[in-house]
């Protein structure tokens, strides 16, 4: 057993991931896992804490890329990105910026598909750190409860403002709008332009990526025929 972690251990060394090194994981976009990777001590230290440090971290990365720093245009650039990161863009990293979700009867008595379409998003590939920008679709079918259809748009928005890759964006939406309205009936689409794709790399400004989510009876392909209904009007 332990000879063969070692020659694991070795043959990744040598071949990287599944052959693949981490720059053409990066590249390729390929994911992890469903939750975001953060470190066990990830908030021990406070949101001011780690602005002063990435207004020193991003000084430093500009002073190397040789940009004067003291020059007036460039002097705050730092302290903004960094508030940038930690207050807007980022913002999702920290559990403690999840939306309050107050889930009310369904009074209406409501039972078919609820579709909350082109809810704008801008997130950031965390293969590159440049924006990711798109529409996601969201439908649901009421278990009994329904949530304000401005939580939906929040609840897409607190994910987005992670690093992030499209296919963990798509599931951590959809496993949240299951566990918050209590049902397996939920699907989420998302059409989003990558700019690390369109700017950089192959600079392919035409293609979008398109991911989705279906469950419970949106795995039915008449749902599905009905919810595509609803996006192309
Ligand atoms: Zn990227």
């Amino acid at each position: 057993m332990k000879h063969q972690e070692t020659m694991l251990n070795t043959l990744i060394k040598e071949n990287g991931l599944n052959g693949f090194s981490h720059e053409e994981i990066g590249d390729d976009h390929i994911y992890t896992g469903l939750e975001t990777p953060m470190k066990e001590n990830a908030f021990d230290i406070s949101d001011d804490r780690k602005k002063e440090k990435i207004e020193g971290l991003f000084a430093q990365i500009m002073d190397v890329m040789g940009l004067d720093l003291t020059d007036d245009s460039l002097r705050g650039t730092p302290k903004r990105v960094a508030k940038m990161y930690i207050d807007e863009i980022f913002s999702g990293l920290n559990p403690a910026n999840k939306p309050k979700v107050a889930l009310f009867d369904n009074k209406y008595q409501y039972n078919q598909m609820l579709v909350e379409k082109n809810i704008t998003f801008y997130s950031n590939c965390e293969h590159h750190f440049v924006p990711i920008i798109g529409k996601a679709h969201i439908a649901y079918i009421s278990s009994g409860k329904v949530i304000g259809l401005s939580k939906l748009n929040r609840i897409v928005q607190y994910y987005a403002k992670r690093p992030q890759v499209q296919e963990r964006l798509t599931n951590q939406i959809a496993m949240d709008l299951k566990a918050t309205l209590q049902t397996e009936d939920i699907a989420v689409i998302i059409d989003a332009k990558h700019l690390c794709v369109s700017s950089r790399g192959i600079k392919d400004d035409t293609s979008a990526t398109v991911t989705s989510y279906y469950g419970g009876v949106f795995l039915k392909s008449s749902k599905i025929a009905e919810l595509q209904n609803y996006l192309n009007e």
